[in-house]
């Protein structure tokens, strides 16, 4: 045979080159399917994101997944905060690992009916720092999404990392269909400022935007039942106003939640009846009224910003 017309010849020229595009092209589909199979199980997910860290995205998203879970709710809770997975610590499940076979990984279940994962099911222990770079992070994501069996769910949660980088950008292109954000900030100016930031990167996603929680909205002082506004207050109603976002409300700073954060009782459980439990009743409505709206992607509706 003619040496140039020979393709299975790694030495001529072009074809293994072609050969490995063809390759590559089909482990992306493999991939787009394996992911599609798995997440095709789960009716509604959702991004817990904000724009920057310690603005309590994790706390609200623990708390969010424990109450519909409380609900009834199939409800699979993903952390993917690569560096900072408090999540196992949230829900008092550090030192559980994650058990897997053929290619294939079971999320650790709290409660009756959440099932959670983290990266931090992989770390040997909690002080243990990850340093990867860009590729192996989005790797990770890509197993979480890939291989775990999560079953039929109702909810997927996603606790992504701050702020619109690699890890937020990966897993919203991942996962295609997702019926939306919801974006936590609090009150004062330098939180507001990178929540537009977060707000114009789902519209850029054309992801939608449920709403905007205003979280550490002030402190009733335990002296004299003042309210002192710590970090300002009312900044997050206005930024969603200004934006023409939904506005799900405000959380006051509460002792209890630190608290409850760190003992691994989610705070909505603990404290089920108390006025900051309340606080998540519009976080967890605008989560609930996604079964009204099947393909909300493609449709519009109350309490749903669509990206123009
Ligand atoms: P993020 O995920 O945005 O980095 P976390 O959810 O980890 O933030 O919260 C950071 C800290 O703030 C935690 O210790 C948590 O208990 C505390 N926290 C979050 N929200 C509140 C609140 N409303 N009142 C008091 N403490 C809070």
């Amino acid at each position: 045979m003619d040496k140039k017309k020979d393709c299975s010849r790694p030495d001529v020229p072009n074809c293994s080159a072609k050969m490995q595009h063809t390759d590559k092209k089909l482990e992306q589909y493999l991939e787009r399917q394996a992911l599609s199979q798995r997440l095709g199980k789960i009716k509604h997910k959702v991004m817990v994101l904000s724009g920057k860290g310690g603005v309590g995205k994790t706390t609200v998203a623990v708390n969010l997944a424990t109450s519909l879970s409380v609900l009834g709710k199939r409800v699979g809770l993903l952390d993917i905060d690569i560096h900072g997975p408090s999540i196992p610590k949230m829900l008092n499940l550090q030192g559980r690992t994650l058990q897997g076979k053929d290619e294939t990984l079971y999320p650790i279940l709290s409660g009756e009916n959440l099932k959670v994962i983290s990266i931090g099911f992989l770390l040997k222990s909690e002080d243990d720092a990850v340093i990867w770079r860009g590729p192996m992070k989005m790797g990770v994501i890509k197993q979480f999404l890939k291989d775990v069996e999560w079953g039929e769910l109702d909810y997927l949660i996603v606790d992504s990392p701050p702020g619109t980088g690699d890890e937020p950008l990966s897993i919203c292109q991942l996962i295609e269909n997702a019926d939306g954000a919801i974006i936590i900030t609090t009150p004062q100016d330098i939180a507001l400022i990178s929540v537009r930031k977060s707000i114009k990167f789902c519209r850029e996603l054309n992801l939608p935007i449920l709403g905007v929680v205003e979280n550490m909205a002030g402190l009733i002082c335990p002296h004299c039942q003042q309210r002192i506004d710590v970090f300002k207050t009312g900044g997050g109603k206005k930024m969603a106003q200004d934006m023409k976002v939904p506005f799900l409300g405000s959380i006051p700073i509460d002792p209890k939640i630190v608290e409850s954060c760190d003992d691994g009782t989610p705070y909505v459980y603990k404290y089920a009846s108390s006025e900051t439990a309340t606080a998540f009743g519009p976080m967890v409505k605008s989560i609930m009224n996604l079964d009204s709206k099947e393909g909300n992607r493609q449709s519009t509706g109350a309490g749903t910003e669509k990206c123009p």
